[in-house]
C-alpha cells in the first residue's frame, strides 16, 4: 500500500514505456512496469528506479490476454492499493503490403494494439470508478491519424485507439476520470530498428523540426497529461511529431 501517486505503464521494458517510467519515478511516483518478453530489461529498469527511492512493481503479462491483464491489475492493486494513472503504451508494429497480411497477423496486431487497450482500461476502471478519480493515457501514432502505406493493420489499430479514447473520455468525464491519447511521430526506438539509416534520414528531412523524436519527447507529453497541468484535458490527441503532420 502507498500514499504516493501510482502509475501502471504497459510495455515499459524498453523504448517509450521505459522513458515514461523514468519520468514518473523522477516525480516520486510508485511505478508499475508491465512487460511481455523483455524480463532482463524490465528488471534492470526496476533496479534503476528503486535506486531513486520509489516503490516499483514488475508485472509480466501479454496485454492481448484478458485473463493476464486482470491478474496484472489485481497484483498492482495488492501492491499499491489504488491506480491513479494507466498508460496503455504496449504495442507492436509490422511493415508489409496489405495483400500479404494474414488473418492471424491482422488479429495479433489488433489484439495487442487495440484489444490490449480495451482490456487494460476495463481492468483499471474498477478502482478508478470506485474512487471517481483517475487518468488514462493511450498511445496511438500519427499513422493512426493519417494512415501509413504498408502499415494498414497498425494504422487501423491505432485509429481505433483514438476512437476508443475520444468515446471513453465522454463516457467517463462525469465520473471524474480523464482519457487522453498521445500519438507520436517517428521515434528512435527498437520499433523502428529495421529502418535503414537512409530511411531515417529521409524521415528526419521531411520533419519540420529536422530530426526524429526521442522516447523522452513522448514521455514528456505523457507526463504533462498525467500531471496537474493536464487536469482540464480529456478526449484529446496530443501529437509529439516534430510537425510531420499538423
Ligand atoms: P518498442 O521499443 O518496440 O517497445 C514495445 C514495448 O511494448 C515493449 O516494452 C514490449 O515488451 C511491449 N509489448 C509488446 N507486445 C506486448 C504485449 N503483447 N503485452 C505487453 N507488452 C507488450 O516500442 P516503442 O517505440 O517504445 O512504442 C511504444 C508505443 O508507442 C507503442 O504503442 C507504439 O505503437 C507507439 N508508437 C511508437 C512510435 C515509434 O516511432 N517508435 C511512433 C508512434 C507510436 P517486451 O519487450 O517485454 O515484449
Amino acid at each position: 500500500m502507498s500514499d504516493r501517486n501510482t502509475v501502471l505503464i504497459t510495455g515499459a521494458s524498453r523504448g517509450i514505456g521505459a522513458a515514461t517510467a523514468r519520468r514518473f519515478a523522477r516525480e516520486g511516483w510508485c511505478v508499475g512496469i508491465n512487460y511481455h518478453t523483455s524480463q532482463e530489461k524490465a528488471r534492470a529498469l526496476a533496479g534503476e528506479l528503486e535506486a531513486l527511492g520509489v516503490p516499483v512493481g514488475l508485472y509480466p503479462c501479454d496485454v492481448s490476454r484478458r485473463d493476464q491483464v486482470e491478474e496484472m491489475l489485481a497484483a498492482f492493486l495488492r501492491d499499491f492499493g489504488h491506480i491513479d494513472v494507466l498508460v496503455c503504451n504496449a504495442g507492436i508494429a509490422r511493415q508489409e503490403l496489405f495483400t500479404d497480411i494474414t488473418a492471424e497477423g491482422w488479429r495479433r496486431m489488433l489484439g495487442v494494439n487495440l484489444d490490449g487497450v480495451f482490456h487494460c482500461c476495463q481492468a483499471a476502471l474498477a478502482d478508478m470508478l470506485h474512487r471517481k478519480a483517475g487518468k488514462i493515457i493511450t498511445l496511438s501514432s500519427m499513422w493512426g491519424q493519417v494512415g501509413a502505406s504498408c502499415e494498414v493493420a497498425y494504422s487501423a489499430a491505432k485509429a481505433g485507439v483514438i476512437g476508443l479514447t475520444r468515446a471513453l473520455a465522454k463516457e467517463l468525464g462525469p465520473s471524474g476520470i480523464t482519457v487522453n491519447c498521445v500519438a507520436p511521430g517517428v521515434i528512435e526506438t527498437e520499433m523502428n530498428g529495421l529502418l535503414s539509416q537512409e530511411t531515417k534520414a529521409a524521415l528526419a528531412e521531411e520533419t519540420p523540426l529536422e530530426r526524429l523524436g526521442t522516447p523522452q519527447d513522448v514521455a514528456e507529453a505523457i507526463w504533462f497529461l498525467a500531471s496537474q497541468g493536464g487536469d482540464f484535458f480529456t478526449g484529446q490527441v496530443l501529437s509529439p511529431n516534430g510537425g510531420y503532420i499538423i
